[in-house]
């Protein structure tokens, strides 16, 4: 570890997400993985893709900027022939590089055929991984990441193609969960503390991986089970299946995608998501006591939480503000007066429903803070008397080393500064946070990955970044 001492976050950056289907026979595949995909949206809206194998070793496939919806339309997906295996990808790029070089799958001829893969995550160490092949002979197209770690897998894989995803896991450092498809086999791998979530389901012989459970339900497949830290799941062509480790896994899954990352309805690891947030609801209101007449959630990632606190404090739940739903997570914000009105344009306040009330309101989280100040004083120009700001997760201090869109301690508002100067801040009557213990609970009481909250990391990052 001491040779990278002085390593900076360059690794491959990316939430995402992932999806792949080993199909029992050949079928108009590109459209299951096109719903799949749309399910999985807001876990990335930068750009999306779709790799299919033809099985003569050959690889279709199209990616572009843009949502699943905007990449493909009928026509596009039509030109996809039927086939029985397929990979997809949607992106969300925290670092700023949105060019469709950074489009997945990645599409290479490797040492055992066309190759096509889907990957989510952040990788640590991937310029070591880069200067390790440049140093053998390797070239790269790009300075994308993505590349990297495709690159990894080949360069690792001497017996089999399943030998590289094993021997390129076994060296990755970071957070990662990436599906991979070689004529008609496909391979998933995750995390040896399964930080990235990745689950298998099934449909009537098919065999979906996918990010989130969400996506197995929109197509109607049951789940199997969730990919475990440290397996390679491989579906060879007779669909055969089988089971591989590249380390010991240690669960200590990312407690952020329970917070925000994840959809309310999916299921990650066994807990409910939605189950998670309306319990970190209802702690939030066993905790502290505050004199209000109503309480609402910023939605749509904070109203199980809100219907939670609502349920144990009896205050009446509330539509306070109602969220535009065509827009995004992320939206093009064209000039400064348009980012300055942004929070208008994505939300906008239910003035009859809050006129002269003292209101609790929700949110999951606060990261930059510049969110929550815009709210409240939308609220209150709505006629709200008083807005007191319960968070459903602690303060967040740390950066994310591992893909969560907080990767400087500068960025976070939480960072040097106390409760009380945050809620001078955001303009708050009063401000509550989550303790940490209490999110776990909420989640169901298993080890997670808490580090942006309070420094506990699934593994220790500090050879890697001495500074935290
Ligand atoms: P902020 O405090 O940064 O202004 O915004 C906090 C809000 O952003 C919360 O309402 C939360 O739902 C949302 N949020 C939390 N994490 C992320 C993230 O990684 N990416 C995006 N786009 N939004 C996030
Ligand atoms: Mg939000």
């Amino acid at each position: 570890m001491a040779e990278i001492k002085s390593l900076k976050s360059t690794g491959v950056q990316d939430e995402c997400g992932i999806l792949g289907i080993a199909a029992k026979c050949e079928q108009e595949i590109a459209h299951d993985v096109y719903f799949g995909l749309f399910a999985l949206q807001h876990r990335g809206q930068e750009s999306a893709g779709i790799a299919l194998s033809k099985g003569d070793s050959s690889v279709a496939y199209y990616k572009n900027m843009g949502l699943v919806s905007e990449v493909f339309d009928q026509e596009k997906l039509s030109i996809f022939p039927y086939a029985k295996t397929a990979v997809g990808h949607v992106r969300y790029a925290n670092k700023g590089s949105n060019n469709v070089v950074n489009a997945q799958p990645v599409v290479f001829f490797g040492r055992y055929g066309r190759v096509a893969l889907s990957f989510s995550g952040a990788l640590i160490n991937a310029q070591q991984l880069k200067d390790e092949m440049l140093k053998n002979g390797h070239i790269f197209q790009s300075s994308v990441d993505s590349e990297v770690l495709a690159s990894y897998v080949n360069y690792c894989a001497n017996d089999d193609a399943v030998s590289g995803a094993i021997n390129a896991a076994k060296k990755l450092v970071g957070a990662f969960a990436f599906v991979y498809m070689v004529g008609e086999t496909l391979i998933a791998v995750r995390d040896g503390y399964g930080i990235k979530p990745l689950i298998m389901g099934e449909r009537d012989g098919d065999i979906i991986f996918a990010s989130e459970s969400c996506a197995l339900e929109a197509l109607s497949a049951k789940i199997v089970r969730d990919v475990l830290p440290g397996e390679v799941v491989v579906v060879d062509k007779d669909r055969n299946i089988s089971s591989y480790f590249f380390t010991k896994g240690c669960k200590k899954p990312c407690i952020f995608e329970h917070v925000y990352t994840a959809r309310a309805d999916s299921k990650m690891d066994g807990v409910s998501v939605y189950e998670s947030r309306r319990q970190a609801g209802r702690k939030l209101a066993e905790l502290y006591n505050v004199e209000a007449d109503i309480v609402a959630g910023v939605p749509d990632s904070a109203l199980a939480a809100a219907k939670g606190y609502s349920e144990v404090s009896g205050l009446p739940f509330t539509d306070a503000l109602i969220k535009n739903r065509y827009i995004g997570r992320t939206f093009i914000q064209p000039s400064q007066a348009m980012r300055e009105n942004s929070v208008k344009i994505k939300l906008s306040a239910f003035a009859h429903n809050i006129k002269g009330k003292r209101l609790v309101l929700i949110d999951d989280s606060i990261v930059r803070g510049t969110t929550s100040k815009k709210i409240i004083t939308l609220l209150r120009q709505a006629g709200a008397t008083e807005v007191h700001m319960m968070i459903a997760s602690p303060m967040v201090i740390n950066p994310c080393h591992f893909g969560v869109d907080m990767d400087t301690k500068e960025q976070l508002i939480a960072n040097g500064r106390t409760e009380e100067e945050i809620r001078q801040i955001i303009g708050a009557d009063s401000l509550h946070y989550l303790p940490v213990e209490s999110l776990c609970e909420a989640c169901g009481g298993k080890e997670y990955c808490t580090g942006c909250f309070d420094g506990d990391y699934s593994f220790d990052i500090s050879g890697y970044y001495p500074e935290n």
